[in-house]
């Protein structure tokens, strides 16, 4: 069978069975939507947000680029942002990177052309403030990982810097920006950080490092 035809035989076996436990479901959605939560995150199609915390439709407005980057110059997120924060007023804003991610890769490796490579000079400027703790660490699986980690810090503070989340902040509104990396290898979440309307943006530390290499993680297992 072709793959988009099961991609619609999937979609009626889902809407049939969230009609079956919930046969308003779809009448309260046509309604409009609260979330709560704008999820910005990577494009790669192992890290899909909803999935992975059992979220249904109408919990998540999602914004997702190569290697979950915040550029004040993109009208593209700048725009979900301000939907986000200033009609849907959502709480919660989640940076959300990923171990194993290939922007980031691509980042500390080269090899790419065109809009990736013009893309990602956004976060070559993270590799370039970071420099030397990434290359102290061990093997080249844990540069990525750590790389990954220091660029949500460093994307989760660029985003509080927003002129959107900046006036929320001023206006005294209960916004909490997280900022989360996603382990490709265990299918977890882990918190790195929080930023709030009370936190010096000035003075916000690199994250603690986690497990950054697949043995460590097989350890932790053990
Ligand atoms: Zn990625």
């Amino acid at each position: 069978m072709k793959e988009s035809k099961q991609l619609l035989l999937a979609n009626k076996a889902w809407a049939a069975e969230l009609t079956d436990d919930d046969p308003q479901f779809f009448r309260r959605q046509a309604a409009g939507q609260k979330p709560e939560f704008l999820w910005i995150g990577c494009s790669d199609s192992r890290v899909s947000p909803e999935q992975k915390t059992q979220s249904l439709p109408g919990r998540m407005f999602i914004h997702r680029n190569i290697a979950n980057l915040v550029c004040p110059e993109d009208l593209n997120l700048m725009s979900v942002l301000q939907y986000a924060v200033d009609v849907l007023e959502v709480p919660n804003i989640i940076v959300c990177g990923h171990y194993g991610c290939g922007g980031i890769k691509a980042t500390l490796d080269g090899g790419v052309t065109g809009p990736v490579d013009r893309w990602l000079d956004r976060a070559r400027d993270v590799l370039a403030d970071h420099r030397d703790e990434i290359e102290a660490q061990s093997t080249p699986e844990a540069k990525v990982n750590r790389l990954v980690e220091v660029n949500v810090r460093d994307q989760l503070v660029k985003l509080a810097r927003t002129d959107t989340v900046q006036a929320a902040f001023a206006a005294g509104r209960n916004l909490t920006l997280h900022g989360w990396v996603y382990d490709i290898r265990d299918g977890l979440l882990k918190p790195l950080m929080k930023i709030n309307r009370t936190t010096d943006l000035a003075d916000i530390a690199r994250p603690e490092r986690v497990l950054l290499t697949t043995e460590e993680l097989e350890a932790e297992v053990a």
